[in-house]
């Protein structure tokens, strides 16, 4: 594979940027190679700058549920951009991207429209901490809410290949606000509520984890995490960056039949433009400026262009509701010709999948929780990535993200990621 303009455009990058990259993963750090620039990408194909096409599982880290550039959602987003890319003023599409999340995520009684993932969980775990008047919060280990301070803790994503748990530059003091249980451990969430009465304002989890490789919830636990919550007072949030939009129009919460008291989205919602939204319970939500004390702001919060590729996605996701039965089903293809390279290589394999959300870890072991998660071999992941790279598939650097199927990988496209994977 002829890489030289992505080598040539990466020297330039890292004289420019820390790592020649606006986001860790990005730099392919744990997979032994340097980072492939991309000129374009249509559909479930995304193209180099040296003219390399894949087949793509990153779908950006999630948003592209319905492929690259498609032709109505950039309709849409041309024709709004004449009319001026931000006002700093409310508009009507603030509105109707609201109420479209109020019906498909009917929990989200009230939302607040911010620009990135880790804007929302950070103000909803102020509004949780404002309306309870408490400090202390609960995450889990391996779990990633992206990298405000108190939260970048025991987190996942790129902070586990990058060894970084625990960021430098984040005061003790934050992080020791932010208590660690474990995943799908139910006493361990037990024990922080008994050894801290009274004192946890929120409880925040990703209802499938997908920052430590997928991990989905074990029968119960999320009931569990709805009863001790509710039991405490604590606000119980849903962070749904990932799985909002991704596992049917009402997210996790539907898929699992569990209603938290805020949620957050980012990922599909802002339909490949930067956007998330925060919301929930009115009550809690009422509480956010200018109606309450809790101050959060934004200059291009709610922006026109974002709203717009937002509410045409969501759009297109509603009217098309069997687009989650043929993911999930091509997800299963996937995963199935998985375990059959494993047995043809004789290599230790194990898939989770959830929807159109799968990992599969190089262990011998079913992956519950972190612990699981890290006993793979991320050496052999990285050999995996690299045959399906020199293989024309473009999945994600690193073991501990997902595998995303977007509505725009085709049969074929199925078939030939089958191919190689047995080959
Ligand atoms: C990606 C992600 C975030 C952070 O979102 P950004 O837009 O990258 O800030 C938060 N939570 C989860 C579950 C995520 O996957």
């Amino acid at each position: 594979m002829n890489a030289s303009k992505s080598e040539e455009l990466y020297r330039i990058a890292q004289d420019l940027m820390p790592g020649g990259v606006n986001s860790p993963v990005r730099a392919f750090g744990s997979v032994g190679r340097n980072p492939l620039f991309i000129d374009h990408a249509i559909g479930s194909h995304i193209f180099d700058v040296d003219g390399n096409e894949f087949i793509d599982y990153v779908c950006s880290w999630g948003p592209g549920i319905l492929g690259h550039a498609h032709p109505k959602v950039i309709e849409e987003v041309v024709k709004a951009c004449y009319d001026g890319l931000t006002f700093g003023a409310p508009t009507g599409k603030e509105n109707e991207l609201a109420a479209l999340i109020r019906d498909c995520v009917p929990s989200m009684e009230l939302v607040r429209m911010v620009n990135s993932g880790t804007e929302a969980t950070m103000s909803a775990i102020r509004a949780a901490r404002g309306f309870t008047g408490r400090d202390k919060i609960i995450k889990f280990k391996g779990c990633y809410h992206g990298h405000s301070d108190g939260l970048l803790v025991q987190a996942g994503s790129a902070a586990l290949t990058q060894s970084v748990p625990d960021s430098s530059g984040v005061p003790a003091s934050f992080a020791s606000q932010t208590l660690v249980a474990l995943f799908n451990d139910k006493d361990s969430v037990r024990e922080l509520f008994e050894n801290n009465k009274d004192q946890i304002a929120a409880l925040i989890v990703e209802p499938v984890a997908a920052n430590m490789g997928v991990v989905p919830p074990e029968e119960g636990f999320l009931e569990f995490l709805r009863e001790i919550t509710e039991d405490n007072g604590t606000v119980l949030i849903f962070d749904e960056v990932i799985t909002g939009f991704r596992l049917g129009t009402g997210g996790a919460q539907a898929y699992y039949g569990i209603s938290p008291d805020m949620t957050t989205l980012g990922k599909i919602v802002g339909g490949g433009m930067p956007m998330a939204v925060y919301g929930g319970r009115r009550d809690i939500m009422k509480n956010v400026a200018p109606t309450g004390k809790v101050y959060q702001a934004g200059t291009l919060s709610g922006n026109p262009i974002a709203t717009t590729a937002g509410i045409s996605t969501i759009r297109l996701l509603m009217e098309d509701p069997d687009i989650y039965t043929r993911i999930e089903a091509n997800a299963v293809k996937l995963k199935e010709a998985f375990l059959a390279r494993a047995k043809k290589l004789g290599i230790n394999l194990h898939v989770n999948q959830v929807g159109s959300l799968l990992s599969a870890f190089f262990t011998d072991q079913e992956v519950k929780d972190y612990a699981g998660a890290l006993s793979s071999d991320t050496e052999a992941y990285a050999d995996y990535f690299n045959y399906m790279l020199e293989n024309g598939i473009y999945v994600a650097p690193s073991q501990f993200e997902a595998m995303f199927v977007s509505g725009a990988h085709s049969d074929e496209d199925i078939a030939r990621t089958i191919e190689v994977l047995l080959g």
